[in-house]
């Protein structure tokens, strides 16, 4: 691992040490001479005590230094301060009264001491615990431990990451690569003229590797690592941050060469005066001690900022600017052979059987992260372990995709027979439209098996990674969407139909809504943008702009949105009356076996038999509808192409 420097002995907290020495010593100085240590008793003057002896009243009396104690006749205690009076012992002797020496009153006195210093003691022991909570917090650091900067230096120890742990980012890496390669050797750069940028800011989405390849950054540069996440600058009191930034960087030239990097850099980088409320003074002030900071070297120092982000959105323009993070570099979610890169490196160390294709399961996760990935492999080893086996199998990794991708699979709850039954019809729909309809991704699979939140899924997988999706690719996925609904329509009727299709029902509207508003995609509407940019009220301006739209239109787009969704119903409808037998098959397959893949379920509909054992398999009985015969079931939103691109 790499390590944490430790933070340098504090002088504030030698000096607190130092202080609460003197105040105890005081203290104990003051009870020593001040405090009464007497036990109850009158006090007599030494004449009384004289003549109480005289008069045969003293019953014993304890003699100290300069002090008497002891009882009279009666039984009351008394103590009296002893003149120098070297008659005393025989006048005691003289009236019979029993005496004994004894030392000054020492352990009494010290339990009195502790007894009273203890409150004082438990409170310097109750600042002392909250002051190395606070420190602990913050880090270390100087003075009181806040205006200090948080930035932790890593140095390069066994276990350290390299650029070899971070796959499938290539165009990322190497840029990341050039800046190692300057800092190395500056004069290679300058002595061409060469400028270098004096920051780099890694965007992209969370658990692509930003993190991740500033660690290897740091392994593999060979100097000076600082690493400090925007939200350390963001404090409760005003001008902490500020006075970190300023910390961080005098820590940095002192240290150059060197690599600064600020994790989440969002925090602190907002849009000054943006934000629903009030704005956020601190925050703008630690904004703008990191842009004169960023001002205030040479590029040619040898510090160099890394920063990374995922909402670049809301970063404020003017760290953008030349001169700050002048260079941009974008770390994307992989594509399939980026995935394949990254299983690879996350399988390294773990058994795989021989029947584990890691293309395969590349060409099955589009859209997962460097972080997803990392997850799905853990999962697949995991569930092998939990089986007792000693290689991870291909089935593992299917099961760990599912897991990553829906969410847990929930095999204990019940679900009645009508209940299996209706989802196996609606599942099936979905699958043959998917499978009929031309333009539709192919079938992957297909499952009344309830996982995460949703009863059942049926999802498709592009062939390629998409970008972008035609027309007629949209048109299929509606018919696509209405598939489910319009079977269990057909099979049980109008009365009979649930929620369990709302899901589907948004998707289509949004997708239709989409196609008129964003796409061009109708005639009538023509290539125009209806809608405003939804992400900005996230960011606080333009909260509500008005809608500069006639009445007319909006009935127009409403309209047309109706007549594509519809669209998509009627060929879905089409579908499946055309292949009901093929409906009927489907679903009985389904509720046999609960999971098809895309070939089985080609299989199914061809009529051939499911060969699970390799005993040939057995025909597959055609489950027929009954009318009526489906419950009233509350039903949770049910989603389907789990793996297809949002929002395309
Ligand atoms: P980010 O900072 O972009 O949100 P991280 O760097 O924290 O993402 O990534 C989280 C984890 O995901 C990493 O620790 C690593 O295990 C895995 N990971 C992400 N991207 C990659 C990649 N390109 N190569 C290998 N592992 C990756
Ligand atoms: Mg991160
Ligand atoms: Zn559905």
């Amino acid at each position: 691992m790499q390590d944490d420097k430790e933070p340098q002995a504090n002088p504030w907290m030698k000096s607190v040490m130092v202080w609460s020495g003197i105040l105890l010593a005081m203290f104990l100085v003051a009870s020593l001479f001040g405090g009464n240590p007497q036990s109850a008793g009158t006090t007599l003057a030494y004449s009384e005590f004289r003549a109480k002896v005289e008069e045969g009243s003293v019953k014993e009396a304890m003699l100290s230094e300069n002090r008497v104690t002891g009882t009279l006749s009666n039984g009351d205690r008394f103590t009296a301060n002893v003149v120098n009076d070297p008659q005393l012992l025989s006048l005691l002797n003289e009236h019979g009264v029993k005496y004994d020496g004894k030392p000054e009153e020492q352990p009494n006195f010290w339990m009195y001491l502790l007894v009273q210093s203890l409150p004082f003691l438990l409170i310097m022991a109750v600042g002392f615990f909250v002051f190395r909570q606070v420190q602990k917090n913050s880090g270390g650091g100087g003075a009181m431990g806040f205006g200090k900067s948080r930035a932790k230096m890593l140095t390069q120890k066994e276990g350290r990451i390299t650029f070899d742990d971070v796959a499938g980012i290539d165009e990322a890496r190497e840029e990341l690569e050039e800046i190692v390669e300057f800092l190395k050797d500056p004069t290679k750069f300058s002595r061409l003229g060469g400028q270098i940028p004096k920051g780099a800011l890694l965007v992209g989405s969370p658990g692509t590797g930003k993190t991740l390849l500033a660690r290897a950054i740091a392994g593999e540069a060979g100097v000076p690592f600082f690493t400090i996440s925007g939200s350390d600058f963001v404090e409760m009191f005003v001008g902490v941050g500020a006075s970190r930034v300023r910390d961080m960087f005098e820590q940095a030239k002192r240290n150059a060469p060197c690599i600064v990097f600020i994790d989440e850099i969002d925090a602190v980088g907002r849009h000054r005066g943006a934000g629903l409320g009030n704005g956020n003074d601190e925050r703008e002030q630690t904004l703008n001690q990191l842009l004169v900071e960023m001002d205030g070297f040479e590029a040619n120092e040898g510090i160099i900022i890394v920063a990374a982000t995922n909402r670049p959105d809301v970063l404020d323009p003017a760290l953008l600017r030349p001169g700050r993070f002048d260079r941009q570099v974008v770390v994307p979610r992989p594509d399939i052979e980026g995935r394949l890169k990254i299983l690879e490196v996350h399988t390294k160390k773990k058994p795989l059987a021989p029947d584990v294709d890691l293309r395969r399961v590349a060409r099955g996760t589009p859209g997962f992260s460097g972080a997803d990935l990392a997850n799905l492999a853990n999962e697949a080893a995991l569930l092998a372990a939990r089986k007792g086996k000693r290689l991870i199998a291909s089935n593992e990794f299917e099961e760990a995709k599912d897991k990553v991708m829906m969410g847990a699979e929930r095999r204990s709850m019940a679900m009645t027979e009508d209940e299996k039954k209706a989802t196996a019809y609606h599942e099936a729909g979905h699958a043959l439209v998917s499978i009929h309809v031309e333009h539709n991704d192919p079938l992957h699979k297909v499952t009344i098996i309830p996982r995460g939140r949703a009863l059942g899924v049926t999802w498709n997988l592009p062939e390629r990674d998409r970008y972008s999706m035609s027309m007629k690719q949209m048109k299929a996925r509606l018919a696509l969407c209405f598939g489910g609904r319009i079977a269990e329509q057909l099979i049980y009727g109008e009365d009979e139909l649930n929620t369990g299709a709302s899901n589907d029902i948004q998707q289509a509207t949004d997708m239709a809504r989409s196609m008129v508003m964003e796409y061009g995609m109708s005639e009538k509407l023509g290539w125009l943008r209806y809608r405003d940019n939804q992400d900005e009220v996230f960011l606080g301006h333009s909260v509500s702009r008005a809608q500069n739209m006639s009445e007319e239109t909006a009935r127009l787009i409403d309209d047309e949105v109706r007549r594509i969704v519809e669209e998509g119903e009627n060929r879905a409808r089409q579908v499946l009356t055309d292949h009901l037998d093929q409906l009927h098959l489907l679903a009985g397959a389904l509720l046999e076996y609960e999971t098809l893949s895309g070939e089985e379920s080609r299989r199914v509909i061809a009529g051939e038999t499911i060969d699970r054992d390799g005993d040939g398999g057995k025909p597959v009985q055609p489950l027929q509808g009954h009318a009526g015969s489906l419950p009233q079931i509350k039903r949770k939103p049910r989603p389907f192409g789990g793996t297809t691109p949002q929002g395309a």
